[in-house]
Order: structure tokens, then C-alpha cells, then sequence
């Protein structure tokens, strides 16, 4: 089946007889056991739940991996990626990555001896310079969040390997329907479920994907031992928002490739980040990685004080953190979901402080359009 079917017809409820076309929220923390010296399918929600068990396949499905997991928001699938690694163990990330990703390695994992080095991972030769014989996963997301920058998957995928390296992929800005990590050579591909996979704003979650077993085996004793599970409920909203990711992400993503195209010709912006773009830096790398632009884009105002103004006027935009919603939303990155970045991480950070991040949504794009104009006008 191709992906939209897929996305539609799964099992949705594993040996349920009344077969409902929803997959049930099993609201228990428990299951009654038949013996007290063994356990059935399921013993508890920590553990394993049914209706996250459905999540948890149909995401490991749509990323072409074997065993996928759902957490209880994208920093904790990330958190708990970084568990895979010991006091002493590097990891090597790309620079430009959300704000709390930026927090939690630099403010938290040093409390238990990882230290993260940063590098510019769109140049692909920079990677091998700054592996030490500490160095045990390379961490990216492309394209990178805020500034849309794209780090070449396959080229990375081999250095990690040649490296002996896990490779990890924040694949949140493109979701599984536009871009695979695990089947261009990454070890573990991971989304904000909050982003583009729930894509209605009403959950935050997380997931993870992966292929290898002993992998797999290991972060299911992560999740379990550290408890970090999503609720039922919340997968059973993930579930519904991803039946429709396929239409929801084509109609944002043509929105997307219009908007870029018109702030590429307005007199009042500065540089647009768009990979759809033939103009963007890393578009022929994107385009042999992925398919399409997606809905994410930014791009700089004429100074701090026209941004500002920019995303206050619009009516149509609404001033918001995340994106990957139906709804589009703008942010000021420095300010608002980059603010936490510690200084030294910023150092390696150029994000303009004239920026602003557009999340589109599924809304008419003339409508879009002139919204953006008026402000742009206005500003
Ligand atoms: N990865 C990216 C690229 C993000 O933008 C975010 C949140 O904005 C996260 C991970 C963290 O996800 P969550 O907010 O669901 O914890």
C-alpha cells in the first residue's frame, strides 16, 4: 500500500472481535492478571498499553523501522535518547537545533558527564574533525529548526557508521510522509508528535522509531524504567490526527511553496529559509532526502522592531510556539522557542533576531498571502 492507505488501514485494535474502525483508549493503569506468577500481554500502562501499542506500530510502520515508541512529549523522547549514553560519552550535534533540545544538552547533561560538541553538520566534512574517541551519536534535525538548513542524511549516516556512531534524527520539521532517516542510513529517527504528526495542537508527545533490535530492546527499558510513556488518551489523539497527515501536510506544504514565493519578492523581507525553494542553500540535497519543502519556513524582517510589529498585526497568524498545526501560527524564534538557548550554544547560533518562523496551515493561501502583505506593508 502507498502511504496515504497506509495511514488509513492498519489494525487498528489487535485481537478486538467487535473490530472498531477507532482504536479504543484503554484508560487503565492496570490489567488483571489470571496468575500472580505470570504476566498476560499486559500488566501495566508504564509497561505497555494497547492503545499506545497501535501508536506505537503505526509510527514504527510510517518510518520503515521495526519497533516504534510514543513518549509523553518530543523532549522526552529525546531525553531518552541521550540515556542510551554514559558519564564520559560525547554526543556530536549539528548547532541549529530547538531551543530545548539546546537546553537539555547543555544544561542537563553535563549533570551526568555527556558532554555535547556542536558543529556545523550541513558541511559534511566537518563532522570527522570534531569526533573524539569519546564521541558515541551524532544528534541533527534537517531541515533544522529555526533556520531551515539541511544536513546531508546519507553522507552523515556513512560517517557514523564508518565512526561506529549511533546516528539520531529529529525528523519533527518533515514528519514520515515527506522524509524517512532510517532508511537513509540514520539508527534512530524521532518527531515532536506535538509537530506535523498530531497536527491539531491539542497534544504534546513523542516518538521514536528504530530498525535494530538490541536497540529497540534498549529503549523499551528506558521507557518502561523511567516512565516517560504518552497516556492513552493523548495516543489515541495522535492516532486520529495521523489518518489525515498525508492531506493536511500536501495542502500546508502547497501553501508553504506560495507564501515563500511571495515574501521572496516583497520589498520588506530580508533573506527566506524555505528548502522547497530552488534558491535555498541545501535545496538539491533536501530534494534527494526528502519530498517535498514541507510547511515550515522563515525568514528575516527588515530589523528586530519590524519583526515584532510583523508578527503583532497579523490576523491570521497566530503568535505561537511549535508548528505543524492546521492552524498557521509565526514566532520570533530568539525570542520565544530558541529563548532558552544557553550563551555559549548561541555563539554558534547565528539566528537573526529579525526572524520569524511561519508554521502554515491548511487556510485558503490568498488569504494567507494578504494577511502577510498587509503586515509586511505595515511594519
Ligand atoms: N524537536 C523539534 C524540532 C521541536 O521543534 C520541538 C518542539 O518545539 C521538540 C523537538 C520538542 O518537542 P515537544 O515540545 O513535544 O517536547
Amino acid at each position: 500500500m502507498k502511504f496515504a492507505s497506509r495511514l488509513v488501514h492498519f489494525d487498528t485494535s489487535p485481537g478486538d472481535e467487535l473490530r472498531p474502525m477507532a482504536t479504543p483508549i484503554y484508560q487503565t493503569a492496570t490489567f488483571e492478571q489470571e496468575h500472580a506468577d505470570s504476566f498476560g500481554a499486559y500488566d501495566y500502562s508504564r509497561s505497555g498499553n494497547p492503545t499506545r501499542r497501535v501508536l506505537e506500530d503505526q509510527v514504527a510502520a510510517l518510518e520503515d523501522g521495526t519497533r516504534g515508541f510514543a513518549f509523553a512529549s518530543g523532549m522526552a523522547a529525546i531525553a531518552t535518547v541521550t540515556h542510551l549514553l554514559k558519564a564520559g560519552d560525547e554526543i556530536l550535534a549539528d548547532w541549529d537545533l530547538y531551543g530545548g533540545t539546546a537546553r537539555l544538552f547543555g544544561r542537563v547533561l553535563p549533570r551526568s558527564g555527556i558532554a555535547v560538541r556542536y558543529v556545523d553538520a550541513s558541511v559534511a566534512g566537518n563532522l570527522e574533525e570534531r569526533i573524539t574517541p569519546a564521541t558515541r551519536m551524532i544528534y541533527v534535525e534537517t531541515p533544522t529548526n529555526p533556520m531551515l538548513r539541511i544536513v546531508d542524511l546519507r553522507a552523515t549516516a556513512e560517517v557514523a557508521k564508518r565512526h561506529e556512531l549511533l546516528f539520531c534524527v529529529d525528523n519533527s520539521t518533515m514528519s514520515p510522509y515527506l522524509q524517512n532517516p532510517l532508511d537513509l542510513g540514520a539508527d534512530i529517527a524521532l518527531h515532536s508528535a506535538t509537530k506535523f504528526l498530531c497536527g491539531h495542537s491539542d497534544v504534546t508527545g513523542g516518538v521514536i522509531a528504530v530498525k535494530d533490535a538490541k536497540l529497540a530492546d534498549e529503549i523499551h527499558f528506558l521507557q518502561n524504567a523511567e516512565g516517560t510513556a504518552l497516556g492513552p488518551f493523548d495516543c489515541y489523539l495522535v492516532l486520529r490526527g495521523l489518518k489525515t497527515l498525508k492531506v493536511r501536510m500536501d495542502a500546508q506544504q502547497r501553501n508553504a511553496a506560495l507564501v515563500a514565493e511571495f515574501l521572496e519578492r516583497h520589498p520588506a523581507v530580508g533573506e527566506v529559509f524555505y528548502p522547497g525553494s530552488e534558491g535555498h542553500a541545501g535545496h538539491g540535497i533536501h530534494l534527494a532526502q526528502a519530498r517535498g519543502g514541507g510547511a515550515v519556513l522563515s525568514f528575516t524582517a527588515a530589523s528586530p522592531e519590524a519583526a515584532k510589529a510583523v508578527a503583532e498585526t497579523s490576523e491570521l497568524f497566530r503568535i505561537s510556539v511549535s508548528f505543524g498545526s492546521v492552524s498557521s501560527t509565526i514566532s520570533i524564534p530568539r525570542k520565544m522557542s530558541h529563548a532558552s538557548v544557553p550563551a555559549e550554544i548561541l555563539a554558534y547560533r547565528p539566528i537573526p533576531e529579525s526572524l520569524l518562523r511561519l508554521s502554515i496551515g491548511i487556510e485558503d493561501a490568498e488569504d494567507l498571502i494578504e494577511d502577510l502583505g498587509r503586515c509586511l506593508d505595515t511594519a
